[in-house]
This record gives C-alpha cells, structure tokens and sequence, in this order.
C-alpha cells in the first residue's frame, strides 16, 4: 500500500458507475492515476460499462468488472511478478481492509432482484448472489477478534438476505444458521460489537427485526431508502408504494424500539414529478420524523428505464425541490436532535486528541451521519466506547461530555467545540 502516486508500482482505480456524476469522478480519477502515475488497472462497476473506459483512456493495463478480485490480482502479479518476503508473505487470506481497525463494513450479498426504474445496478451487478451463512460469520467473527468494535452489515438489498437460495441452512460453530437476515443477525448480535444495518428494502420482514434492535441484539438503527412518498411516483419507480402503510410502520417500529433511529434517501425531480407529488413528499417527511436523510435530484444515468419516461423535470425546478426538502429535513433534524440534550449516550470514538474526541452513537453510520463531539475525553482512543451525556446539539451534530465526569463542569457548547475539535 502506497500513500502516493509517486510511490505506487502501479495504480488500482475502483469505480463506480451507478449515476452520471460517478461516472464523471470515476473517469476523472482515472485519468489523475494516468497522469501521476501511467499503470493503471481499472475495476468497478464502470467496468462493465463497455467501452467506456477504453474509450476515455485507451492506455490503461486493464479493465476489469465488479467483483474480479482474481482478474485484478492477475493483472497485478503479470504486471509485478510476486516475490517471496517473509513479512508480507505473512498478509492473511482475507487482505488488508481499509477502513480504520474499530469498524468494518461485512457485505452479505451481491445483485439484486429488483427493477427500479431509476437504478441500473442489477444490470451492472446481475441478480441477487448471497453469501454462505457460515462464511459471512467466520470472517465476522474473525473481524471482531483482530479488534473490530462496529461491523456495518452492507449488500444491495440486505434484507433479501438468501432469498436466492430459499434461505438454506449452513452451519457455524457447529450449529445450522438459516442464510436469512433475522437469523444472521440473532448470530452477529453474539459477537459483542455493534452490529448496523444498511440498505433494508422495505420488505415486511423488516419488521422482524424491530425487538432484535429493542433487545439490544442489533443497534436500534434502520436504514431503509423510501425514494419517495407519493403513491403514483413510487408506482412509476417500480417501488413500494402504499404510504400509508409505511406511516403505520414507522409509528409501530418506534412503539417497540423507542431508541430506534431511522435513516432514509429520496429522489425529487423523478420524470413526471408534479409540484403536487413533491408537497406529498414534504408531508411524509413532516409526518414521519425521520432521524436521518439524504436528497438526490434526479440523474438520468444510462440504461435507466426511467430515462424514455415523459415530462422530464427541468434541472432548476429539481435543484429547487431538494433544497426545499433538505430545509425542511434540517429542521426535524435539529429538533430531533436538541431532544437528546441532557441524555446519557454510549458513543464509539473514531478519533481522539488532546482537546477532545469524535465520536458517534448508535444513530450515526461513519461518513454519512452526524457526530458527537466529546471535549473531555481523557484518555480515550480510537475504538473506546464511552458514555457521555449531551450538552448541546445542532442540525445534524451533538456535543457532550463523558457522563461520570460531568457534574458541575460548564457545558460545552458548538462554539467552544469548533475551538476544541477541528471538523
Ligand atoms: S432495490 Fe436498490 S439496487 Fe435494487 S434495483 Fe432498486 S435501487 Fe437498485
């Protein structure tokens, strides 16, 4: 592994090429290796893309698809001829992974069985492949043992989970695991790290998962895309579409798991998209309170079936809409977030120095949700749970102290934290 351009024998550019702007960063990152470095293998999603790449950069070693591990590592020893040396000889069969040593993400499944019409991940990654129970479960537990606190449990549709193979038992430790979410997290849940799931289709199955969070089993955290909340653009996306029921649903999963946080993503500005579709969208999302969102204007990525629909929304009508929306989900945010103050919290430190630690809690995913900035966090390091109780809160942030240290210190607010711990 190299930290620089310079420094590289060669170049792995890992793209993606699920909506017009990755393909733009995909290629533009290609063509960064090209010009700092000049060994370049591709590999990703773009990859299946045809000819794109080769088009773009015709100079580069190979191009390969998603999930070609081996033609990668062929590439790699044609180009590098291994050697033998007796520290990396020792590199275990699993690789190096890259994020930092307390989290890890654990991907259950491959593909997807189905058709959004906005979406061309299926034809880019084929149809729903889910991993053996047993396996998934070795390399979790292996995770755990090497010091992973946090693993995020991640596929295109989680919650499909062995559909693909009717759910068939493997064995683990000796004993037959069903390849079905619900049992694979019962198993996750023992290994004593926080278990987050991520990309849950709202399947009804789901739903079984709601006293597994409230038992402490899972992090009392859904994360389940929507994409939209009224009933006619749901049905034109090829999505669920009853909103009804999904309003039932949030009220009954926060009845049996309070704590639970619940994350979601949208996309305004879908072709035919009424300002009267969009105000239905901005009730939903008044109504259900959720605790995390993400926006995306509608991009017309290739091979969408989507794209052939009629009544395109104009680019500034969408850009209008999802500031429109992400105002008034700042909003619900903040306030749901200024409940917390007050309350204790166990969080998990990412990053700790002298003046303070980050941290995040059961509600916050790395990278895509807020933070919980501690000013008082002692000795802790990186992969530490702590608890804290919250002092102050902002729209998407929380600050805190740690919770058997607070009684009669000052509180830290937002302005003495961006002094104390850099974003
Ligand atoms: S469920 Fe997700 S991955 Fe599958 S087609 Fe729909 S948007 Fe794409």
């Amino acid at each position: 592994m190299s930290n620089s351009y310079e420094d590289a024998d060669l170049i792995i550019v890992n793209t993606c090429g699920f909506i017009d702007e990755a393909v733009d960063e995909s290629l533009e990152a290609i063509g960064e290796a090209m010009e700092r470095n000049g060994r370049v293998i591709v590999t990703g999603c773009l990859g299946a893309k045809g000819d794109l790449v080769r088009d773009a950069h015709p100079s580069v070693l190979a191009v390969t698809g998603p999930q070609a591990v081996d033609a990668v590592m062929g590439v790699v020893h044609a180009e590098l001829p291994p050697q033998h040396d007796p520290f990396l000889s020792l590199l275990p069969p699993g690789g190096i992974k890259l994020t930092p040593r307390h989290y890890a993400y654990l991907k259950i499944a491959e593909g997807c069985n189905h058709r959004c019409r906005f979406c061309v991940i299926p034809s880019m990654r084929g149809d729903l492949v889910s991993r053996p129970v047993g396996e998934v479960l070795s390399e979790a537990e292996a995770l755990v043992e090497a010091g992973v606190r946090e693993l995020l449990v991640i596929a295109q549709d989680t919650s499909a989970y062995g559909a693909d193979v009717r759910y068939r038992p493997d064995f683990h430790g000796g004993r037959p695991v069903r390849t079905r979410l619900v049992d694979l997290v019962r198993e996750l849940g023992r290994l004593g790290a926080w278990v987050r799931l991520h990309y849950l289709y709202p399947y009804p199955h789901v739903d079984e998962l709601l006293p597994l969070m409230a038992e402490g089993l899972v992090l009392p955290y859904l994360d389940v895309p929507f994409q939209h909340a009224s009933e006619r653009i749901l049905k034109l996306m090829r999505r669920p579409a009853r909103t009804e029921n999904v309003l039932a649903r949030i009220r009954r999963w926060r009845a049996i798991c309070p704590e639970v946080a619940i994350r979601s993503t949208f996309i305004v500005g879908f072709p035919g998209e009424t300002e009267a579709d969009f105000e239905v969208l901005l009730d939903f999302l008044e109504e259900a309170r959720l605790d995390r969102v993400g926006c995306f204007a509608y991009s017309p990525v290739d091979g969408a079936a989507a794209n052939a629909f009629p009544d395109p929304v104009p680019e500034a009508v969408k850009e209008e809409r999802r500031e429109r929306f992400m105002r008034k989900q700042a909003q619900i945010s903040a306030e749901r977030l200024r409940a917390k103050v007050g309350r204790r919290l166990r969080v998990l430190v990412d990053e700790a120095g002298e003046e303070g630690a980050t941290a995040r809690s059961a509600a916050d995913a790395p990278e895509i949700d807020g933070r919980v900035f501690v000013a008082d966090a002692g000795s802790a390091a990186p992969g530490d749970m702590i608890d804290v109780r919250v002092t102050d809160s902002d729209e998407h942030d929380l600050w805190a102290l740690q919770a058997d240290a607070d009684a009669g210190t000052s509180h830290p607010t937002r302005d003495r934290r961006s002094q104390s711990v850099g974003r």
